[in-house]
């Protein structure tokens, strides 16, 4: 079973665009997202694109600040400052990557943690492993959904988690701690890492390297999940870290690349914004 993370998101973006039409009534206005992109990174530049669009469907007001690579870190840290404390901004997103000379924990720290729709603020990040009340990161979050939809058990599940960042890596393990998984998370200094894999009843992969996981490396009737985003060095086309075509026969669920987990991490990027706003209204 393949999970098409496009057709979900279109179905859970379609009862956002469905909810926000009602908010005009209630609140006087739809939720307001401003994402800030640094420089002209094309993979950056795609993925506002695709946040924009995103923004656009479910019927938000929405816009991009593009600066150029060069702002200084304190300018950028201003433009924050700014947007936090416009009542009519909801959702403040910063871009990554940004360029060498700014500070990514400096700009995730100044952004109000109530318009944090990414989920990076520290404030955020202790909340969710204090297990209190917190916007949740959005990929970490679109995998539950993912797992969730397609029927997958979680609770009891030896889950085994590749990558320990702090985007991915270590909330999606936290995430599926508290749905009760018994997890292992794995990193580049983890020996003998196919010993690991094999014994695991969902797996989820967050390394950045192409086709990474290979068939020997996953049990049959395994899960697996595959965060990595990567260009094939000879055809040029995205793909996962996951071998898809000699795993995809042996996996019980498997999510593709591209269509798996990147649009689920646009569509939590909305959900978040509309969990900010109505925390602002209320
Ligand atoms: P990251 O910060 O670079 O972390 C990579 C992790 O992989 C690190 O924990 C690293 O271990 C581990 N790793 C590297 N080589 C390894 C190896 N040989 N064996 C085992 N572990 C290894 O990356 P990230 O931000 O988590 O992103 C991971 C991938 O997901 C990237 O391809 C990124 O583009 C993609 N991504 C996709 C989405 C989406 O929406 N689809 C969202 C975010 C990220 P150490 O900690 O020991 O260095």
């Amino acid at each position: 079973m393949i999970i098409s993370g496009k057709d979900l998101s279109a179905k859970l973006k379609a009862e956002m665009a469905e909810r926000v039409a009602t908010f005009p009534e209630k609140y006087g206005r739809v939720p307001n997202l401003v994402v800030i992109l640094v420089g002209d990174n094309p993979a950056s530049q795609s993925y506002v694109r695709g946040k924009e669009k995103a923004a656009e469907l479910v019927g938000f007001k929405h816009s991009t600040i593009c600066t150029p690579a060069t702002i200084s870190e304190a300018e950028l840290l201003d433009i924050i400052k700014g947007l936090n404390e416009d009542p009519e901004v909801d959702g403040i997103l910063v871009q990554l990557p940004l360029p060498k000379h700014i500070s990514e924990s400096k700009v995730i720290e100044t952004i109000a943690k109530e318009k944090d729709v990414d989920g990076f603020h520290p404030a955020n990040v202790a909340s969710l492993w204090q297990g209190l009340p917190c916007i949740l990161p959005c990929t970490p979050k679109g995998i539950i959904k993912m797992l969730k939809e397609a029927g997958v058990e979680i609770k009891g599940k030896r889950a085994v988690v590749i990558g320990r960042s702090n985007i991915v890596g270590l909330p999606v393990a936290k995430l599926l701690l508290n749905e009760n998984a018994t997890v292992t998370v794995c990193h580049s200094k983890t020996v003998d890492l196919p010993s690991i894999t094999r014994q695991a009843d969902i797996l989820v992969v967050a390394i950045g390297r192409a086709k990474f996981v290979t068939a020997d490396m996953v049990s049959e009737g395994t899960v697996v999940i595959d965060v990595g985003v990567n260009r094939d060095e000879q055809t040029g086309k995205l793909v996962g870290d996951v071998d898809f075509e000699a795993i995809e026969p042996k996996a019980s669920v498997i999510t593709p690349v591209p269509g798996g987990v990147g649009p689920m991490t646009i569509c939590c990027l909305m959900e978040n914004t509309i969990e900010c706003f109505l925390g602002r209204m209320q």
